[in-house]
């Protein structure tokens, strides 16, 4: 990185501490990353300084704070490569982004024999909601067919996305497997049956420019929480298009353009998805936390990020009894493992004692774990704050954990 990773480390207050006596080490990007003090400086200025309810009042911090809010759909609209600030709509997540494009759009297309697709590698937050809509529409949930690494092959999309698909939803890069699906070819392909192609890019948008237009989707979801802004805010993009055609999924104050008894209209593009008081410091953060990953440039970020990985990866293929999870190349950001014979529960709990914060579980991915014939697996996920000594710690305890359960 132009900006090395020991300057950028500094600017994070939270790695500076030590976890049973160590220091701290934390892979768990994946489940959610670190703040830097620009985002925490963003969300105490507004809430010491600028805080009011926003669009509605006409006194100064109420526009202070609408002003701060919208700059920050402007930043989201530029980071992503939208054609408008309209096609930016704020939720509480990467779960509610796709759970909106579920209720408002896939609820009122969908008919009964229709068909959803979508594939085993899906988060859940990119399942149960496409589940949940197929349920009620009478569609047909279909799923890719995946390779025995959990990847799936372009000819296999083809061959499952047929004239009856009406919506095609996947993540950008598998928050298990670490690698990016073909996304750009996947809308090709999907628009030639007429179907629209969603994108969870809750693991994408951290680690690498998104260019929305280029890849041509229709709906593209992130987490703010997973890019170095706060929990408890993400957007939906959405093609203007279709956006205006949905109808909103949540009703009451701030989204509606007029009341009547018995009829209501709503508000324009994007403030009819954003019924009640919105995520007014959430968005803030979120700006913030592209402010400064643009800062330091997302393609230093994705070089980083991959190096850090393939450092790592390395070093992990030769220690002994390990089993690496997904394709042999290209994960960016996060390796998922197994030790043999030891419960990755275990091992997580080990590499605590060594300072080193992972994850283990089934990653919200239980179909993905039994595709790949796993109850769980151990997790390890860098982003641009680590350094080549966190993966060297990391490795040093996972060959002490694995001489512990040796003895
Ligand atoms: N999709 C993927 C691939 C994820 O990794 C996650 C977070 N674990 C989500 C969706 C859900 O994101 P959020 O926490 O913002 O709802």
């Amino acid at each position: 990185m132009n900006i090395s990773s020991k300057v950028i480390r500094d600017l994070f207050p939270i790695l500076h501490q030590k976890v049973k006596c160590r220091p701290l080490v934390y892979l768990d990007s994946a489940a959610s990353s670190q703040k830097p003090i620009q985002v925490i400086e963003a969300m105490k200025l507004y809430y010491e300084w600028n805080h009011a309810n926003v669009h509605r009042g006409v006194h100064t911090l109420a526009f202070r704070a609408t002003e701060a809010y919208e700059a920050a759909r402007l930043k989201t609209a530029r980071f992503l490569h939208a054609k408008s600030e309209k096609e930016i709509i704020f939720t509480r997540g990467a779960t509610a982004a796709l759970n909106l494009v579920a209720s408002s759009y896939a609820r009122a297309v969908c008919k009964p024999g229709d068909e959803i697709i979508i594939s085993e590698m899906e988060h859940h937050s990119n399942l149960l909601p496409w589940q949940q809509a197929a349920k009620a529409t009478g569609a047909v949930l279909k799923y890719i067919p995946l390779q025995p690494n959990g990847t799936f092959s372009i000819e296999d999309v083809k061959k499952t996305i047929t004239a009856r698909t009406k919506v095609v939803s996947v993540s950008h890069v598998s928050n298990v497997l670490g690698m990016a699906n073909p996304i750009k070819e996947m809308a090709a392909i999907a628009h030639k049956n007429g179907a629209v192609l969603v994108v969870d890019g809750a693991q994408s948008a951290p680690h690498f420019k998104v260019n929305v237009q280029e890849l041509d989707c229709d709906f593209y979801a992130i987490a703010g929480h997973k890019m170095c802004g706060p929990t408890g805010i993400g957007v939906l993009y959405g093609r203007e298009a279709l956006l205006e055609q949905m109808e909103p999924n949540e009703y009451g104050g701030e989204m509606i353009e007029h009341v009547g008894l018995f009829d209501s209209s709503w508000k324009e593009l994007p403030w009819k998805f954003e019924g009640g008081t919105p995520i007014i410091a959430g968005a803030i953060g979120l700006g913030a936390a592209i402010d400064f990953l643009e800062q330091v440039g997302m393609d230093n970020v994705a070089k980083h990020d991959e190096h850090l990985t393939r450092y790592a990866v390395e070093r992990m293929k030769e220690m002994e009894d390990l089993t690496l999870y997904g394709p042999e190349d290209g994960r960016l950001g996060l390796i998922t493992f197994n030790l043999k014979s030891i419960h990755p529960h275990d091992v997580a709990t080990v590499l605590d004692t060594f300072g080193v914060a992972i994850r283990a579980g089934h990653h919200c991915c239980q179909p993905l774990m039994r595709h790949l014939d796993v109850v769980a697996t151990a997790r390890a996920s860098f982003y641009l704050y680590n350094t080549e000594a966190d993966v060297d710690q990391f490795l040093f305890a996972l060959e002490k954990t694995i001489a512990f359960f040796q003895e």
